[in-house]
């Protein structure tokens, strides 16, 4: 048997394993078997047998073998000899692929949209859902933050891995104005009160030097928003960022000059904020080798690119965005009426959006992609973030998308892989216990039905349409004739297991208490 057929009949096992899923079928383990974990429930023990083992740092996937995890780490990657201690717990993964837990590297916590109270469970529920099993938090409500963070690391609050990367650091003056004594003592007050990391948005250059360099001096890593200021990309390279997210400020410092702003431009209305931003790779004057020039600085003093691509997408497609179908059961009532649009709500700019603002984004974002993929060939590190919560992007599905993006933008899919694993680990600087299926490493994996290599869309907990014929999956280039029913679309995908810490998190599980947190929200709105 050829390579290719031994890989088309795995490949054809690992969907079925997902349609197994879908439709509530269990392989009934006999008495003596070691049982299935329990959701959420800690296990000392756990098997994950026979599976597909993708390691995260872009090496091909090997297997089938087996992977033992004990008191949370991973104790073995590789055949179960008979002499094992039994396991507390066992995963049969056959047909199945398990890789690390993706770390969202730009997110915010949030219990509310506009005021509105919604249920921290539901984004962390969420996320876990999509295999998201770190975040780095860019801006919340900081004591809030590290509660969460402490109750996620002592495993009372089901939610993944917290770092929390503070903007609070700012305006700690009193109404006194900043200076660069006022930015050192606020990064310092970050370091004193347990952040991570700081959140940099919005400053000018003098202040930025003292801030990060302040910052070098506790040892606080930092993230910036760059937007359009008097700082762009080629400052915060200068002075030693440790990560620019989004595409604003690389673009602004490759122009020759500035951008094209008309008269009645107004950076406090976010129409006029958003439709302008979807401009900035198309300016006539970006210089692209000056924009090579920015991209070889960043990666010359080790400047990490968090772009969030899945949170600008509902600007070249609004109405796609608008009706994406895990909406109808997923979506809480508070975020979607958030994300009506109300120049009021941070990203809800979409008043009046015309096919031309579409056209426009859509050509944007080929000159952006192309930017981050000569980032990447040049040996940048590319992390991946979803920025969910605005902008008609729900956490943990915008991360699956942020995946489905940088596949778009040419990265190999082990490549796309890596950026949401080791290159989440290097950034947060915690690649020696994280981001890899490694023995010694935290077991933070998934078990995915089916080979997310092949086919991004089957980490979304939605699933996603699989072409069987006579109830088997196929390739959806096999020959076909047209009106032969035996030839059906059925369900497949999902991510079956998120484990983090060695706790194994069931995302059916996760997905029917969201479910069920939209219908009584929803239930008790209509009263009102
Ligand atoms: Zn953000």
């Amino acid at each position: 048997m050829s390579t290719a057929r031994v890989m088309r009949v795995f490949v054809g096992a690992a969907l079925l394993a997902g349609l197994a899923l879908v439709v509530g079928q269990r392989i009934q383990a006999s008495a003596a078997a070691p049982k299935t974990p329990v959701h959420a429930k800690a296990v000392t023990r756990l098997l994950i047998r026979n599976a597909m083992v993708i390691y995260g740092n872009a090496k091909p996937a090997f297997g089938p073998t087996d992977i033992v995890v004990q008191d949370g780490l991973i104790a073995r990657v590789g055949p179960s000899s008979p002499k094992d201690p039994p396991p507390d717990a066992v995963i049969e993964a056959a047909g199945k692929y398990v890789m690390p837990g993706i770390i969202n590297a730009h997110m915010h916590l949030q219990d509310e949209r506009g005021g509105v109270a919604q249920p921290f469970q539901y984004e962390a529920n969420l996320l876990l859902a999509c295999g998201v099993t770190t975040v780095r938090d860019v801006g919340s409500e900081f004591e809030k933050a590290k509660k969460w963070r402490a109750d996620s690391a002592a495993h009372t609050l089901i939610a993944p891995r917290i770092l929390i990367y503070t903007p609070s650091w700012r305006g700690r003056t009193g109404g006194a104005p900043e200076t660069t004594q006022t930015v050192r003592a606020g990064v310092q007050w970050a370091k004193a009160n347990g952040a991570d990391g700081i959140k940099i948005f919005g400053i000018d250059r003098d202040l930025l030097q003292a801030a990060l360099d302040e910052a070098h001096k506790v040892g606080l890593r930092s993230a910036t928003h760059i937007a359009v200021e008097e700082t762009t990309a080629k400052d915060f390279a200068e002075l030693g960022v440790t990560s620019i997210e989004h595409f604003y400020g690389i673009a602004d410092a490759a122009l020759d000059g500035i951008q094209d702003f008309p008269a009645d431009h107004n950076a406090s209305n976010e129409v006029h904020r958003f439709g302008r931003a979807g401009e900035l790779y198309i300016q006539k004057n970006l210089n692209r080798a000056k924009l090579s020039g920015v991209l070889d600085l960043m990666i010359k003093n080790k400047v990490a690119w968090v772009p969030t691509l899945s949170i600008y997408v509902a600007g070249r497609d609004l109405i796609r965005a608008q009706n994406l179908p895990w909406y109808r059961e997923y979506l809480h009532p508070t975020m979607e009426e958030y994300w009506k649009p109300d120049l009021e709500h941070h990203g809800s700019f979409f008043l009046g959006w015309t096919s031309t603002q579409e056209a426009r984004w859509a050509k944007d974002y080929q000159v952006w992609m192309e930017a981050l993929r000569e980032f990447g060939l040049k040996g940048g590190l590319i992390a991946t973030g979803d920025d969910a919560g605005f902008i008609y992007s729900l956490y943990g599905f915008g991360l699956i998308h942020e995946l489905e993006l940088m596949e778009e933008a040419g990265f190999h899919p082990l490549e796309v892989l890596k950026h949401a694993t080791v290159n989440g680990a290097t950034l947060l600087g915690i690649d020696d216990r994280l981001g890899r299926v490694r023995q010694g490493y935290v077991a933070d994996l998934l078990v995915v039905n089916g080979n997310p290599l092949e086919n991004l869309h089957l980490l979304n907990p939605y699933g996603t349409d699989v072409l069987t014929v006579n109830g088997k999956p196929v390739s959806n280039y096999a020959t076909l004739t047209p009106g032969d029913s035996s030839v059906k679309i059925a369900r497949g995908g999902g991510i079956e297991w998120t484990i983090k810490d060695g706790i194994p998190y069931h995302v059916p599980t996760l997905m029917k208490e969201v479910r069920d947190m939209v219908a009584a929200a929803r239930a008790e709105r209509a009263k009102k």
